[in-house]
């Protein structure tokens, strides 16, 4: 089985040593020189959109996926009669607009935070008043990480966001005084079986995500979003790994955003669920039954930011049979994600303090 991945990140690095595990082959096409995934299979070194490299894609592998989410969905629909793609197009198209996004989440029911298109000066005053302040302004494609967000806390403040964003489409929502943020994340095959790992906890820092814990102690909590998770799975017909972002506001799960591929909040099932969500995002778009998410211990994950820490010289990583390191290989740069830590303990107070010591001696 030959699988056509397009984006050579560490996404793809983690679904290319997954592949290697089912004894499939990988192909990735990404621009940049070396980038991560090249340790687990051949790139072609072109943009995503180039339509050489696609139709390459499309005639070599069995099926085509996507590891980020700014790929032109023309250049996918250009290949879909001729290779099944996955996760589907559609879905895809929907999750590059945020407008799009939250009329999803409107039309399937599922709770969200107040919003407002903006397409003026006016429209912004208006939500304003409208939404009540703060209000988080979010320009509809092209944000990630935080990224292409302006928060105005006072009215003074909107002649500054116009002028930052203006000259895009934009939306505007309600800033969440949240308790926390969680993520659900679902796989569906081409067969239409489900599955769902136990939910995890996310903390961000300047829109990027920091840490991630899981399961969540909250059955009810679960029963809820994973509800959602399925809504979104059947009515997108989706095949794949699909990942959902919620706030936790007292007794309100407001929907934030979802992901249509393998996701950060998820790198812990690698160790900490019988199987990992790039397993079961080949499992399911190759048409196999998903493996078992459960998740059997108290699982946390750091991401790592800007630098790699001093393994060598640090023992409370290298010598503790808890904790993993990823590294992808990536040139160090301030911002930019270069591995991450996975923690597998007994109970979640163990998990907790080791995620702390952690978080304070690598980040
Ligand atoms: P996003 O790129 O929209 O997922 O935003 C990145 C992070 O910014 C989220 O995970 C939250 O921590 C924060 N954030 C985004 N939108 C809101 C909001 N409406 N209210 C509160 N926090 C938000």
């Amino acid at each position: 089985m030959r699988i056509g991945i397009i984006g050579a990140g560490q996404l793809g690095q983690m679904l290319g040593n997954a592949a290697r595990e089912l004894g499939y082959e990988c192909r990735f096409i990404d621009p940049s020189e070396s980038p991560p995934a090249a340790s687990t299979g051949t790139v072609i070194q072109k943009p995503f959109d180039d339509p050489q490299a696609l139709a390459e894609l499309a005639a070599d592998c069995d099926v085509v996926t996507y590891e980020f989410e700014n790929v032109p969905v023309g250049a996918l629909h250009a290949i879909a009669s001729s290779v099944p793609v996955y996760p589907p197009p559609g879905a895809l198209a929907i999750a590059q607009d945020r407008l799009n996004e939250k009329r999803l989440f409107d039309e399937l029911d599922i709770p969200l935070p107040g919003y407002r298109t903006i397409d003026s000066w006016q429209d912004l005053q208006q939500a304003g008043s409208d939404l009540g302040l703060p209000i988080v302004v979010k320009t509809r494609r092209f944000g990630y990480d935080g990224k292409g967000q302006f928060l105005i806390r006072d009215l003074q403040q909107i002649n500054d966001a116009w002028d930052a964003l203006g000259s895009q489409p934009l939306i505007a929502e309600a800033w969440v005084a949240f308790d926390y943020e969680v993520s659900v994340i679902g796989v569906r095959n081409t067969l239409g079986d489900i599955a769902i790992w136990p939910l995890t906890q996310n903390e961000h820092a300047d829109g990027i995500l920091r840490n991630s814990r899981s399961p969540v102690d909250d059955p009810e909590l679960f029963e809820r979003a994973s509800s959602y998770m399925q809504r979104m799975l059947e009515h997108l017909d989706y095949v794949g790994v699909l990942a959902l972002e919620l706030f936790v506001v007292k007794d309100e799960l407001l929907a934030n955003e979802f992901a249509p591929r393998v996701h950060n909040s998820g790198h812990w099932t690698i160790e900490g669920a019988a199987t990992s969500q790039f397993t079961n995002h080949l499992l399911a778009i190759t048409g196999q039954a998903p493996g078992s998410t459960a998740c059997p211990a108290h699982v946390g994950m750091i991401n790592l930011i800007g630098e790699m820490p001093d393994t060598a010289g640090n023992s409370s990583i290298s010598d503790d049979s808890r904790i993993s390191l990823h590294d992808y290989g990536k040139t160090p740069r301030p911002g930019r994600k270069l591995g991450h830590i996975t923690i597998v303990a007994d109970s979640a107070a163990e998990r907790d303090e080791l995620l702390h010591q952690l978080s304070e001696s690598v980040t």
